[in-house]
Formats: structure tokens, C-alpha cells, sequence
């Protein structure tokens, strides 16, 4: 359980998040009867699909029903990726959310079908409930037996301040008992501001210290040991209790743990390698023996594959087999592809999906945006990167957005803001813009250039129609 400890404290750093494409979405920006609100947590427009992931939510939530698969459909750039994250951010810490690009299975490492395995596991969630060692009590004093630099102050003052270390000796109306609890401990009671007279409830394993509320003054005698030391003391009858912990880990993450070749550091690393079908086993039959205990619960989540088209036929057919299982998590897949060959085979199909597959799937399709939309959109960019734009300027983008693409707009918002702070502005005006735009071809443009000098490129023999792939 220790390793369990670290691992939700190491799952706590790596949610923290860097300006990314999706940054700004917060939510789906739905009202609490699940309507699309026109623009809301960073969301705009493409409202029934709103509203559809809106339902699925509910589906996950409820978590009762297992190994449903929903499908994105829609052209480039019109919010697939962006619902999948307003799903992700909705669903809160402990549904797992995991998400891969479909490209990202076929690595040299692992098998495909390991690569799917690990992804599914990712999103499937486990509620571990410990029995922990809690003691109430009431706080009497709090003293450090270390002498401070720039002491007096918190000790002093029967407050504690963050980072402080030393020894906390708490003792209960018991005298036998004195427990002596580390500098970590202080620690977690200076982030809780205790005060003298406050009841407070510490768990002796994790050093957590929960506020519970302030005593009604009755005042309490306490023995001091030493020059230093001084006691918290626990009123009557609270000596100890034990309370329900909850870890919140997905079956991958135990997997990981418990592969004895990679340990648990390959989880900050990714490092994982093939995991042995056995260890797979073993941790399956734990994960059952704990629930029949009612020591643990399954918490099915959501497993997001991007760019689904790029999935092979033995991909394909082993998802179908995955979703049978009753721990599955709910798949949502997302792709830009119309009809087009389905990889591995000859067969073109819709979106290069198997129709079998196909005929299991919810079919969600977003819309291509409007220029009203689009503003929008790029209004709450310039805000999520901090980008101060004048109106004109912001009429010129949409403009470009709309005639391109939404995505070339969004970029410009960075490339114009450099060359804004190039010329010493503080607000981008149309100039940084038409500035960006003449060094940064869009797709259209790109093409018209290649039309025109394609003779210089190499392989430039090569027929328009072998070049796609398709
Ligand atoms: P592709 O098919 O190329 O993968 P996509 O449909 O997944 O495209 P996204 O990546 O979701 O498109 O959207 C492009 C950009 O526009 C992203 O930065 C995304 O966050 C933003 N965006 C798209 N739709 C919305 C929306 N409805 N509200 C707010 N931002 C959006």
C-alpha cells in the first residue's frame, strides 16, 4: 500500500498541465438537464454533439453499463479531439481517463495488442478501501523539539506554518499512550493551520491530517518532557478509531507495480515493456477476490482513440473481443476519414472501420463551424495564451479562419503574438497578422505553390492519386 501511496502522489504532479490545443476546454458547457449552453467552459457551438457527449457522460457516470463504444465522425479541425477532453475533464480525478492516437499502437516495442491491452487497463479504474489507523483529538499544544531558524513565531504562537520540521509528540488522556509522529507530519499540520483547541484527525499511516472542528474550550493539563517538547492531547474515549481510505488506481497502474522486471518507476518513465499474461492473471483474480471482500470496485472509464482509420483489421477485431468483457471500459474513437480502405485487408468501408465494428458503435458527427463560431473560438484562445488583440485584428483572423482552416487560425494567435513583442507592442493589430500569414502557409496556399513548382520537388512523376495513400 505504500507503493500505492506514491503512485496517487506521483498521478497528482502529472496532472498538471502546460498551455496545450485543448487547454481551454474545461467541461462540455452543459445546464443541469444536459442543453448545450451556446459557449460555456471553453466550449462553442457544435451543439446536438454537445449534447450527445453529454449523454454519454451520463452513461459513464451511472458506470453500470460496460464496453459501449462511441464514434466522433466529422471533417478536420471540428472539435472531435475537443469533446473527447470536455468528456475527460467532466468525468473528475477518479474515472480514468486514458487517451492514445491509433499511430501510437503500431510501436517497435510492443505487440499491438499489448499496446491496446496496456490502453484499455489505463481506463479502467480500481477504488481500493484500507482500513486506517485514525486518532482524534483535541490539540492542546504544538511544539517542535528542534530549535527553528527564525524560530518563535509559529511555535510560539501554538500555530504551525508550512515546512517547518522536527518531532510532534501527541498523547492521549491515556497515559500509556504517546505516539511520536515525524517532521512530515508537522508539515501536513502547518498546510491544515492548527491551532491549539482545534480536533483534529491524523492518520497514522499517510501522516493526512484532517480538521475536524474546534473544541469547546475545556481546558486540558499537559505534561512537558524535556525543554522543547510539549504535548497534544486527546480528549477521553477518542483514543484511536479506524476509517475507510480510499486509493484510487487504474488495473494498469497494478499491473505496472507488480511486474517484477519494471517496477513502478517505469510508470513516470512509460517505460513499461510487455507485461506477462500471468501477472495479468494473478491481479485479475486479486482484483476479484478484493471486490467480493467489498475491499475494492471496478470504476469503468473512458479509453479515447484518436485517429481510429489508422487501426488495423486485427486491431479492430480484438477491440470487439475486449468490449465483451465486463470490466471494459467505454471506447470512444474519433477519426476525419470518409470512406477509405480498411487497413490490412482491400476493403474500403465508412471511416476504414470493419462493419461489424462499425454496426456496435453510437455514431456522434460534428459540424464544420461558422464564422460566428469561429470568433468565438479564437476570443477564447487569445485569452487561454494570454494574447492581447484589437478588434480589427480579430476580424482579419476569423476572416483567415474561415476561409482556411480553424487550426491555421488558432496557430497564427502565437506566431502574430511573437511578432507583435518583436516590434516592442503589447497588442497584436492586423499588421502582426498579415505579417504571420505571409510567412505561414495554410494548406490551400501550400498546395497552390506545389502545383506551381512541383517539377522542382523530387519524385515529382508521382500521379496526385498513388501519393494519398488511400
Ligand atoms: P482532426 O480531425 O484534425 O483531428 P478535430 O476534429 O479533432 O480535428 P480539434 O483538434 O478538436 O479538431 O479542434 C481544433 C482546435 O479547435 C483545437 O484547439 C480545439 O480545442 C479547438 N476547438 C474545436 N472545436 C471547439 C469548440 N467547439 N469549442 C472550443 N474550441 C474548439
Amino acid at each position: 500500500m505504500a507503493e500505492l501511496k506514491r503512485l496517487s502522489e506521483s498521478r497528482d504532479l502529472t496532472r498538471i498541465e502546460r498551455i496545450g490545443a485543448h487547454s481551454h476546454i474545461r467541461g462540455l458547457g452543459l445546464d443541469s438537464s444536459l442543453e448545450a449552453r451556446e459557449a460555456s467552459e471553453g466550449m462553442v457551438g457544435q451543439l446536438p454533439a454537445r449534447r450527445a457527449a453529454g449523454l454519454i457522460l451520463q452513461l459513464i457516470r451511472q458506470g453500470k453499463i460496460a464496453g459501449r463504444a462511441v464514434l466522433l465522425a466529422g471533417q478536420p479541425g471540428t472539435g472531435k479531439t475537443a469533446l473527447a477532453m470536455g468528456i475527460a475533464k467532466s468525468l473528475g480525478a477518479e474515472t480514468p481517463f486514458a487517451s492514445v492516437a491509433a499511430s501510437e499502437l503500431f510501436s517497435l516495442d510492443l505487440s499491438k495488442t499489448e499496446a491496446l491491452t496496456q490502453a484499455i487497463r489505463r481506463a479502467i479504474g480500481v477504488r481500493i478501501k484500507e482500513e486506517a489507523e485514525i486518532i482524534e483529538g483535541e490539540v492542546v499544544e504544538i511544539s517542535i523539539d528542534r530549535p527553528l531558524s527564525g524560530a518563535g513565531s509559529a511555535a510560539a504562537s501554538g500555530a504551525t506554518a508550512p515546512g517547518k520540521t522536527g518531532r510532534l509528540t501527541l498523547k492521549t488522556t491515556d497515559m500509556e499512550t504517546v505516539y511520536e509522529l515525524g517532521g512530515k507530519m508537522i508539515e501536513a499540520l502547518g498546510k491544515e493551520k492548527v491551532q491549539s483547541g482545534d480536533v483534529i484527525a491524523l492518520d497514522k499511516a499517510s501522516g493526512k491530517v484532517t480538521k475536524l472542528g474546534r473544541s469547546i474550550g475545556r481546558s486540558r493539563d499537559y505534561d512537558a518532557v524535556g525543554p522543547n517538547t510539549k504535548f497534544v492531547k486527546c480528549p477521553e474515549g477518542e483514543l484511536q478509531k479506524r476509517k475507510e481510505v480510499v486509493h484510487c488506481v487504474t488495473l494498469h497502474e497494478i499491473d505496472v507495480i507488480n511486474s517484477r522486471t519494471q517496477g513502478f518507476l517505469a510508470l513516470f518513465t512509460g517505460d513499461t515493456g510487455e507485461i506477462r499474461a500471468e501477472v495479468r492473471e494473478q491481479i485479475d483474480t486479486k482484483v476479484a477476490e478484493w471486490r467480493e471482500e467489498g475491499k475494492a470496485e471496478i470504476v469503468p472509464g473512458v479509453l479515447f482513440i484518436d485517429e481510429v482509420h489508422m487501426l488495423d483489421i486485427e486491431c479492430f477485431s480484438f477491440l470487439n473481443r475486449a468490449l465483451e468483457n465486463d470490466m471494459a471500459p467505454i471506447l470512444v474513437i474519433a477519426t476525419n476519414r470518409g470512406i477509405t480502405s480498411i487497413r490490412g485487408t482491400n476493403y474500403r468501408s465508412p471511416h476504414g472501420i470493419p462493419p461489424d465494428f462499425l454496426d456496435r458503435l453510437l455514431i456522434v458527427t460534428t459540424q464544420p463551424y461558422t464564422e460566428d463560431d469561429i470568433r468565438k473560438i479564437l476570443d477564447i484562445r487569445c485569452d487561454e495564451e494570454d494574447v492581447e488583440m484589437s478588434g480589427e485584428a480579430k476580424v482579419l483572423l476569423t476572416k483567415i479562419g474561415v476561409e482556411t482552416s480553424l487550426r491555421y487560425a488558432i496557430n497564427l494567435i502565437t506566431s502574430a503574438a511573437l511578432a507583435c513583442q518583436k516590434r516592442k507592442g503589447k497588442v497584436v493589430e492586423i499588421d502582426d497578422i498579415s505579417r504571420v500569414y505571409g510567412l505561414f502557409l495554410d494548406v490551400k496556399r501550400s498546395t497552390q505553390y506545389l502545383m506551381e513548382y512541383q517539377s522542382q520537388y523530387m519524385f515529382h512523376e508521382v500521379a496526385a492519386g498513388e501519393a494519398d495513400g488511400d
